[in-house]
């Protein structure tokens, strides 16, 4: 099958700006967008078909009807292994966790999530919470949400543009204001809230937090991981490799002139172009992409010629060393 365009599903989260709509092309009459769900298959959010013949469908009806179109990555739309989305944080978002898929399995009945963010733009001096400074206790963690000292005990990392974080379950972590971020997660929405400044939500009540949840999953230590950078600057064509893990494995791909994609027989690959612009050719078609098009990639064993400038990140599922 050939490649073809989605649609993103929009959300208008309190915290989120409108750069999405300015910068990236999202159609919205919404009067702020904070994420966009580029790659989904989420009942929450499912992307469809903007191109070709399947045009109007969401990916999940054509997922079930067509499953060899994500090679060995899933059979069907509901074990869909990723979601890939856009950020835009206006404000700060609140302070969270997320479960591993054996917790998330027993107590929700969901998969758990591990993510990863890639820091596409962001405002001079920025900055987002990564795990705590220090260990904590359990009985800290408790007093400090009571006593509402909770930030004290948090890591603040400033982000530079091309930054990229890892954050395994049980990782407590925050995106903080004036950062736009491509975010990689497996493809769940379970999220346990710690802190939330203050603030209310559309109905005017403070929103929910879920301490005892997050008691039970998050990790009270200093994160394992460093953010690694990278950004590119040196106008020349480079395939590298961001991250790989047991759940996703994702490039960026800085074409300046031309570059030809292999397909890959086990697994999609999904397009996220975060700037520049340029074209794809295939047998049979072309696609013109520019910033913020999202472009999935069945399966297959077809080269791809991607012409342009641009900076794309792509996601697949099996770990390959090298695309
Ligand atoms: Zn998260």
């Amino acid at each position: 099958m050939r490649p073809f365009e989605l649609t993103a599903p929009l959300k208008d989260y309190i915290w989120g700006g409108t750069r999405l709509r300015d910068e990236f092309g999202k159609q919205s009459g919404l009067p702020r967008i904070a994420e966009s769900w580029e790659l989904s298959c989420h009942r929450d959010g499912k992307s469809v078909i903007a191109s070709g013949e399947y045009k109007g469908m969401t990916l999940a009806e054509l997922i079930d009807k067509h499953p060899e179109i994500c090679g060995r990555a899933c059979s069907s739309a509901e074990d869909f292994p990723v979601l890939v989305k856009l950020i835009d944080a206006k404000n700060d978002l609140s302070v969270q966790v997320h479960p591993d898929d054996a917790y998330a399995k027993r107590i929700e009945n969901s998969f758990g999530k591990t993510e990863m963010w890639y820091i596409v733009d962001c405002d001079e001096g920025a900055e987002l919470i990564y795990g705590f400074r220090k260990s904590i206790s359990r009985e800290e963690f408790r007093r400090a949400v009571e006593d509402n000292t909770f930030l004290e005990y948090v890591n603040r990392v400033p982000v530079k543009k091309g930054d990229v974080f890892f954050i395994p379950p049980g990782t407590l972590h925050a995106i903080g204001k004036g950062m736009l971020i491509a975010e990689i997660q497996q493809s769940s929405n379970v999220t346990y809230r710690v802190y939330d400044y203050g603030r209310v939500g559309a109905d005017g009540k403070p929103r929910e937090l879920h301490i005892e949840k997050a008691l039970d999953v998050t990790i009270p230590d200093v994160p394992a991981y460093k953010a690694e950078n990278h950004l590119k600057h040196n106008g020349i064509t480079e395939m590298e490799c961001l991250r790989k893990c047991g759940y996703f494995c994702v490039y960026e791909l800085e074409c300046c002139g031309s570059y030809e994609l292999r397909e890959n027989a086990d697994s999609f690959m999904h397009l996220l172009v975060i700037d520049g612009e340029g074209d794809i050719s295939f047998e049979g078609g072309s696609l013109h992409i520019k910033k913020g098009s999202s472009v999935f990639v069945p399966a297959g064993d077809e080269t791809l010629d991607i012409k342009g400038n641009c900076s794309i990140i792509i996601t697949m599922k099996i770990q390959e060393e090298k695309i």
